[in-house]
């Protein structure tokens, strides 16, 4: 499940996205509502949270724009706790509304309910399990396992591992794996990625017959099922 958060607070931004990928999504992130809007209307998001005061567009002009052209579902977090405001949210297309200050377990419970509401309404069940071989996550209970047996990650090796099983087959460079895990530029900090990849071979691939985990010279990492 990949979502767009469109948040201007930096601190909040980079807060949900940690927290989102530790819920198994895969997030991208916009700081302004022209960032937001433009990688709203070039990619394909099963869900886009959606803050209402933005520099360049604000929310509801962003939505507007959006709305003319695609139906991806939209939370918007908003500040305004007029009734008259939330109405306006609503008829301005949004799906569902939250009012900031929140929990973020209030979000995410609202982001499942609405997934599962435009899910069901389009047919195919949302993504609940990734696999690769003997290797299964379920996305729900944040479970991994390799052949039946519970393997304990922590939050980081998890997403990690979710992102790999996610673009299994491709080769990911590392830059890229900060960037999704971290959430960070890549500098030439390269420790920091081997390090994580070596915590989590030794949980998920050594102590198994069978490595899924390869390194590509020069370039980074791809989770693959190879023949022995
Ligand atoms: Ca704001």
């Amino acid at each position: 499940m990949k979502l767009l958060v469109i948040e201007d607070e930096l601190k909040l931004a980079h807060y949900l996205r940690k927290g989102l990928q530790a819920e198994g999504f895969v997030v991208d992130l916009a700081h302004n509502g022209i960032d937001g809007l433009h990688l709203a209307m070039e990619s394909e998001y099963d869900l886009i949270v959606l803050d209402s005061l933005l520099p360049g567009i604000d929310g509801l002009g962003l939505l507007a724009a959006l709305r003319r052209s695609k139906r991806t579902p939209v939370i918007m977090l908003t500040a305004r706790v007029k009734v008259e405001d939330r109405v306006h949210g609503l008829q301005s297309g949004a799906d569902d509304y939250i009012v900031k200050p929140f929990a973020f377990s209030e979000l995410v419970a609202r982001i499942r309910a609405l997934l599962r509401r435009t899910h069901s309404a389009q047919g195919p069940e949302p993504e609940t399990m990734l696999s690769a071989a003997d290797l299964e996550v379920d996305l729900v209970s944040r479970k991994a396992t390799r052949k039946g047996q519970r393997v304990a990650l922590s939050v980081q090796e998890f997403v990690l591992l979710c992102l790999l099983l996610r673009r299994q087959g491709n080769v990911l460079s590392r830059s890229e794996i900060a960037e999704q895990v971290w959430g960070i530029n890549f500098d030439d900090n390269t420790n920091v990625i081997d390090a994580a990849i070596r915590r989590l071979r030794s949980k998920i691939d050594v102590p198994f017959d069978r490595p899924l985990i390869h390194s590509v010279r020069g370039i980074g990492y791809v989770l693959e099922t190879r023949d022995p």
